[in-house]
């Protein structure tokens, strides 16, 4: 639409393409809304809309995923959590436990986060672990406690959805839902969470390419949410020096095809304590968005994940470190 269409223009336009027996995603940006059209087996003429009143242009998009292109949408997307961003100009900061333990555990991790500046914690509840005898989470006793600590420190709440029978629960207490590497490609799980109100943190799958992850956020979005931050997490490869091989390339592949926010895990991308600051340094130099980070009051003692965690003392000099750069290339990211 040109900048200044009203909403009674954007609606029209919605109409129309509704009554063609499409589906409409109108996406308001800071200048313009873009409207995505998805529902259409074949090519859609342009003449139904390019004449009609706020129309600015009608763009084919030939890519096989839509509504996440910079075709579609050529501003970056910021997603919003209440008064935190991630995608803005500020680096966001995730971090906290692999899983959530006990609350005395969580609450030592949260103390620490909210005393860094970081904006949102995470934890999970529902663990997806490779092994069916290692620690599964606290489920919803887990919940609780990260409920608990959003009232307490004002922190948002991310943590993962297993599985579509688990999405009701946990949208109850997340501001944030984690889909996880495992799910990547779990479509019933990822049109469930389009049909969300709450933002996705959607991660690479371990063996994804960059197509079948954008495809997997266009599941998302085909459904009508569309606040989606990608995760890049490192993938396997033949490397035996680290837990998976963190893909930094993605971030400015993803940042030429995508409107999409995307941030780096180096805890997971490298599965190892040493590696995890250097890492995420490098995650922010490349331009990500934020950083989801693993931290842990006692690594040594932690249920799972603890080989990657961060002691808090770890955790606080890398985020001083990680501002630092973000301050000196932030105007390179955004461009
Ligand atoms: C996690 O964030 O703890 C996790 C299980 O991540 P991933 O899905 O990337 O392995
Ligand atoms: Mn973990």
């Amino acid at each position: 639409m040109i900048s200044d269409a009203t909403d009674g223009q954007v609606r029209a336009v919605v109409r129309v393409i509704e009554e063609l027996g499409y589906r409409a995603h109108p996406m308001p940006g800071t200048s313009r809304t873009a409207i995505g059209i998805t529902g259409n087996q074949g090519s859609v003429d342009p003449s139904h809309f390019e004449n009609l009143p706020g129309v600015s242009e009608a763009v084919r998009v030939s890519k096989p995923y839509k509504l996440v292109t910079l075709d579609i949408r050529t501003e970056k997307t910021i997603v919003r959590v209440g008064d935190a961003t991630i995608g803005g100009d500020e680096l966001a900061i995730i971090a906290g436990p692999c899983a959530i333990e006990n609350r005395a555990q969580a609450f030592a991790v949260a103390e620490a986060v909210r005393r860094s500046g970081a904006k949102f914690f995470r934890g999970g509840a529902f663990k997806p672990r490779t092994s069916p005898y290692a620690f599964q989470g606290l489920g919803e006793a887990g919940l609780k406690i990260l409920e608990e600590i959003r009232e307490t420190y004002g922190l948002k709440i991310v943590t993962e959805a297993l599985d579509e029978a688990g999405m009701d629960l946990v949208e109850r207490y997340a501001d944030v839902i984690q889909i996880g590497a495992r799910s990547m490609q779990n479509f019933t799980l990822l049109r469930r969470a389009g049909k969300s109100r709450l933002p996705v943190l959607l991660k690479r799958g371990l063996s994804a390419t960059l197509d079948e992850w954008l495809l997997a956020a266009e599941y998302i979005m085909s459904e009508g949410n569309y606040q989606i931050v990608l995760c890049e997490r490192g993938i396997r490869t033949f490397a035996q020096h680290t837990r998976n091989t963190l893909d930094l390339s993605a971030i400015p592949a993803v940042r030429r095809i995508s409107h999409l926010p995307v941030i780096v895990d180096p805890s997971h991308g490298t599965g190892k304590n040493y590696m995890v600051t250097p890492l995420a340094r490098a995650g922010v130099a490349v331009g990500a968005d934020g950083l989801i980070i693993e931290v842990h009051d006692q690594p040594d003692h932690a249920l799972c994940d603890g080989a990657q965690a961060l002691t808090v003392e770890q955790y606080e000099q890398l985020v001083s470190e990680v501002r630092a750069i973000h301050e000196v290339i932030a105007p390179a990211a955004v461009s």
